[in-house]
């Protein structure tokens, strides 16, 4: 009798865990909805270079045109182990703008980088808006350096 009780009470703080790990998940910054995030990559939604769920880490999806087809990345670190280390031609970088949700040209979005919210595949988070306003709030109450896509790319380029 006693074993089966330490055995049922294991159970609870087992099953217990799992729902704690599944609200950590729930709560990461990046996450969305699958209804707020915007896939434009064809039939599937997780990043062809690591599988992870792509509305999960919405906040820092990457998008580009690799030989004519959408291809939409987990984080910027992705989309440059793609470029780097697979040769993929990324044409037409976008970036998901952290206030609207909707995909923006990188080339032209403010980037935060280093801020204490937690980043997608690097230690250093790096999160893009359209409007330098928007970055410069987001720094102000979470840390980080504004900054172009060029030299977020150089930052997450250090990473490999
Ligand atoms: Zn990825």
């Amino acid at each position: 009798m006693k074993a089966i009780k330490i055995l049922l009470a294991g159970l609870i703080i087992a099953s217990s865990l799992v729902i704690l790990n599944a609200d950590k998940i729930m709560e990461l910054f990046q996450s969305v909805s699958p209804q707020e995030a915007t896939i434009v990559q064809k039939g599937k939604e997780s990043c062809p270079v690591c599988g992870m769920n792509l509305p999960m880490f919405y906040k820092t999806n990457h998008a580009a045109n690799v030989d004519g087809k959408e291809k939409q990345y987990c984080s910027l670190h992705c989309l440059v182990d793609d470029k780097e280390h697979n040769h993929a031609d990324t044409k037409d970088i976008k970036v998901v703008d952290v206030t609207s949700l909707k995909f923006i040209d990188a080339t032209k979005a403010y980037y935060v980088v280093g801020s204490k919210k937690k980043g997608t595949m690097s230690m250093i988070s790096k999160y893009a808006f359209k409007n330098l306003e928007d970055a410069a709030k987001f720094a102000k109450e979470n840390g980080g350096t504004v900054m172009d896509f060029n030299a977020a790319y150089n930052e997450a380029k250090k990473d490999f």
